[in-house]
C-alpha cells in the first residue's frame, strides 16, 4: 500500500553549529575536550565555510527543509556584546537555504554555551537566565522575517543527563540536586523565551511556531526472571524521561508543535524507582556502530502515543551511524514506513529530518560515528553524496512511500 504525503511535507535534514561549522573556540564543549583529551572538534566539517555547497547538494537531494542551530557563544562573545560580523553570517546561512528552498528550523541552544557563561555558573544559576533571554531576543529580532520556526532548546534531558548526573559531558557534574536545579532554570528559561519570541512578532503578520527537540526513547523491561518489575521500571522511564517535560509544556501553552528526536529503544531493570539500564547485556534487536537498539516500530509507537497531546509533530532528528552501507538504506525505510503508518492512523505529521545532513562531530565519541546523508573526507572536507540518500531523495521527490 503506497501512503501519499500532502505536498507541504518538509522532508529535510538537521545539523548543529559547534558539530559542523568548526572554529567554535569560545564554548565549554572545546574547552572540555581539551581538559579531558578528547578528539579535538576543531574545524568540524568546516560548514561554516563550506554551507552554501552543503545547501545546495541538499537542495540536489529535493530536501525541503533544514534543521541547523546558532552558535550562542558566535553571537555574544561576552555576556553584552552581539557580534554583527556574525549575524551577517547567518543571514548568509539563511539567504542560501531559501536559495535552495529549504525552509530553516532554527535551534537557539543544542548542547553548546559560551565560557563566560559557564563562568558565572551556567545553568545552575537562576539569575543567568536573562543572559540566555538577552541572546534569544537579539536573534530572534534579527531574524524574524527569514524564520517562522524556533526550536528554544535541543533535548534538555539529554544535555543535563550527560552533563550534570553522568558527568561525561561538561560540566562534567554528578548531582541529582544540581541536575534539578538546571531542569527548573532551563525550563523556565524556555517559557520566559517562548514569550519573548511571541512578543517579538506581535506586530508582524507571522505567527512563530515554537517549541524544544524532545528525545524520546522507547523504553522495554528486561525480560528474565524479575520481568514484570522490569516492565514497571519501563513504565516509570517512559513517564518521566519522555512524556513528562511535553505534558507540563502542553499544560502551561507554550508548545505549539512537538519537535521529536527518535533514534532506538534501551531496556530497564528494576533497580530504584528510575530502574537501571541494560541494553547492553540484551540482544533483541540488530544493533548500530554505537550500541543502540534499532527498533523502528518505536517510532510509530510513540507518534501514536504523540497523538494524544493534539499538536502537529515534526520529527526533527532521527538516524543512524552504520559501519556498512546497506543498513543506513535498512533503517531509513524501516523508520520512514513506521511514520508512515502513523500518519495513516491520523497523526499530525509535518515533516521528517533526518540527522544529519552531514557526517560530524559526535561529541565524547568524536569522528568515528557517521551520521550524514553526505560522507565528509576530514582530510581535503570534500563531501560525496552516500547511496542510501539517493533513496530517500526519491522519496522526498515522489512524496510517498510503500508501506
Ligand atoms: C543530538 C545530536 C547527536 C545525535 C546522535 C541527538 O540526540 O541532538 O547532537 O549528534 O543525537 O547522537
Amino acid at each position: 500500500m503506497q501512503i501519499e504525503f500532502p505536498s507541504s511535507f518538509l522532508w529535510g535534514a538537521a545539523l548543529s553549529s559547534y558539530q559542523c561549522e568548526g572554529g567554535n573556540y569560545n564554548t565549554d564543549w572545546y574547552l572540555w575536550e581539551k581538559e579531558q583529551n578528547l578528539r579535538n572538534c576543531r574545524l568540524a566539517c568546516d560548514h561554516y565555510r563550506l554551507f552554501d555547497k552543503d545547501f545546495q547538494l541538499a537542495n540536489q537531494l529535493n530536501l525541503k527543509a533544514l534543521r541547523f542551530s546558532i552558535e550562542w557563544a558566535r553571537m555574544c562573545p561576552d555576556p553584552s556584546g552581539f557580534y554583527d560580523k556574525e549575524l551577517e553570517h547567518y543571514t548568509l546561512v539563511l539567504e542560501s537555504l531559501t536559495g535552495n528552498n529549504l525552509k530553516p528550523i532554527v535551534t537557539l541552544h543544542h548542547f553548546t554555551n559560551p565560557l563566560w557563561f559557564m563562568g558565572k555558573g551556567g545553568w545552575l544559576e537562576s539569575k543567568n537566565i536573562d543572559y540566555f533571554l538577552d541572546y534569544l531576543k537579539k536573534v530572534v529580532t534579527a531574524l524574524k522575517e527569514r524564520v517562522d520556526t524556533w526550536l528554544i532548546f535541543n533535548e534538555p534531558l539529554v544535555y543535563i543527563y550527560n552533563g550534570f548526573i553522568s558527568g561525561i559531558w561538561p560540566p562534567g557534574v554528578r548531582s541529582l540536586s544540581d541536575a534539578r536545579k538546571v531542569l527548573a532554570n532551563m525550563l523556565e528559561a524556555y517559557c520566559l523565551g517562548y514569550h519573548e519570541i511571541q512578543q517579538i512578532y506581535k506586530d508582524t503578520s507571522c505567527k512563530p511556531k515554537i517549541s524544544l527537540a524532545k528525545h524520546i526513547r522507547v523504553f522495554s523491561g528486561c525480560p528474565g526472571m524479575n520481568c514484570a518489575f522490569n516492565s514497571f521500571s519501563a513504565f516509570v522511564r517512559n513517564k518521566v524521561f519522555n512524556f513528562r517535560m511535553l505534558e507540563q509544556l502542553k499544560s502551561k501553552h507554550v508548545l505549539d508543535f512537538i519537535a521529536l528526536n527518535y533514534y532506538c529503544r534501551d531496556y530497564s531493570e528494576f533497580k530504584g524507582i528510575i530502574g537501571k539500564d541494560c541494553s547492553h547485556s540484551f540482544h533483541k534487536e540488530r544493533k548500530n556502530q554505537l550500541g543502540w537498539n534499532i527498533y523502528p516500530q518505536g517510532l510509530y509507537e510513540v507518534l501514536i502515543k504523540l497523538k494524544n497531546f493534539q499538536l502537529p509533530v515534526i520529527i526533527t532528528e532521527n538516524g543512524t551511524a552504520e559501519i556498512e552501507e546497506p543498513y543506513y538504506e535498512e533503517y531509513l525505510l524501516g523508520h520512514l514506513r513506521a511514520m508512515a503508518k502513523a500518519y495513516s492512523a491520523g497523526v499530525d505529521l509535518v515533516g521528517y529530518l533526518w540527522w544529519s545532513l552531514l557526517d560530524n562531530f559526535e561529541w565524547d565519541k568524536g569522528f568515528a560515528p557517521r551520521f550524514g546523508l553526505l560522507d565528509v573526507d576530514y582530510k581535503n572536507m570534500s563531501r560525496k553524496i552516500k547511496p542510501f540518500a539517493y533513496t530517500y531523495a526519491k522519496i522526498a521527490r515522489e512524496n510517498r512511500i510503500e508501506i
